[in-house]
């Protein structure tokens, strides 16, 4: 039998509701709801984003800012403007769009954004929460995967999962939320000797590399859970002949999905829930500013 899928845009939907049904419950408190996005440099791709964000945040009922910045900025002046927007009350909400201009250190500015504030829960103190287990707010592609490996109600506790890709963003809160909730979680990567040995021992596989078809069937455990969380653009030929961008995951869906028990699909998997996990972080963010919440 072929895997079932897990949809997150189905998934994303119910979490987006539920976002509605918040935001309105604090707006009705006289309570607002302010993120701030911040974008260095004149990024067409960035500006496609965030107007789409915009329009979704619009949707949910949050205020949306974009604060843009020349390209030039110094670190000392985007230090200083985080710090302002800290310090702002009416902001209850900020992220930075990535790339940075090279000349700006990322982690110094992640540092930063307001830990109560950090929606993408990338401040370094946000993830050091997650080690020590009282997460205030934790790095939304993880939290996607952790709710999509749920939705399949295969248990966490003592699982055996392999997660392979250990990058700040990806890969590594991954494997620290999963291993909160009491999985047996190997962490692989570039140097990994034999990926064969973690990835066919794992009752849920979970991959964040970033290379098309780098996960086939031989890899996977059969009624393996298989969350795919790689975005890669690739050109291929359509049924004319013509060549056709498309994009695909990490794994090879044709050939993983009569192997695997659950598998996520690219696009239509990780991707929309990364985007409901921004949305819920955003509530969590203004009720802890609102103080509805306590961080510990
Ligand atoms: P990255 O380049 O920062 O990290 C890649 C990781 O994969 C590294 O830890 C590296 O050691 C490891 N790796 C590389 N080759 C490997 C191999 N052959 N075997 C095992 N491990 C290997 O990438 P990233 O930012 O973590 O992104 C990874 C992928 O996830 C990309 O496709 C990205 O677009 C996607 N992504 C998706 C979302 C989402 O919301 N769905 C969010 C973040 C990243």
């Amino acid at each position: 039998m072929p895997a079932k899928l897990i949809d997150g845009k189905i998934l994303a939907m119910s979490i987006r509701q539920q976002v509605v049904r918040d935001a309105a419950t604090l707006l009705e408190k006289g309570l607002g709801i302010h993120l701030v996005a911040v974008l260095v440099g004149h990024s067409p791709a960035a500006r496609v984003y965030a107007d789409n964000q915009a329009r979704t945040c619009r949707d949910m009922g949050i205020r949306y800012s974009l604060l843009e910045f020349a390209a030039d900025i110094t670190q000392v002046q985007l230090n200083t403007e985080l710090a302002r927007l800290a310090a702002d009350t009416t902001v209850t909400g900020i992220m930075v769009h990535l790339p940075l201009p090279a000349h700006l250190n990322t982690q110094e500015t992640q540092y930063a954004i307001d830990v109560l504030k950090d929606v993408e829960g990338v401040n370094p103190a946000n993830i050091g929460h997650v080690v020590y287990g009282h997460t205030i707010i934790a790095p939304c592609t993880a939290l996607a995967t952790v709710e999509l490996i749920e939705s399949t109600g295969v248990p966490l506790r003592g699982a055996e999962v392999t997660v392979v890709g250990a990058s700040r963003i990806a890969g590594k809160p991954i494997a620290l939320l999963l291993t909160e909730r009491q999985a047996t979680v190997t962490l692989c990567h570039i140097h990994t000797r034999d990926l064969f040995i973690h990835s066919q021992k794992a009752d849920i596989l979970v991959v964040a590399v970033g290379k098309p078809g780098l996960i086939s069937a031989g890899h996977v455990k059969p009624g393996a859970v298989v969350i795919d969380v790689g975005i890669n653009r690739v050109t291929t030929a359509n049924a004319q002949g013509q060549l056709v961008a498309i994009t695909v995951g990490d794994v090879d869906f044709q050939s993983v999905l009569p192997v695997a028990g659950w598998l996520t699909p690219v696009p239509g998997g990780v991707g929309p829930m990364t985007v409901a996990m921004l949305l819920k972080n955003t509530l969590r963010a203004a009720r802890l500013v609102h103080k509805l919440e306590k961080p510990f």
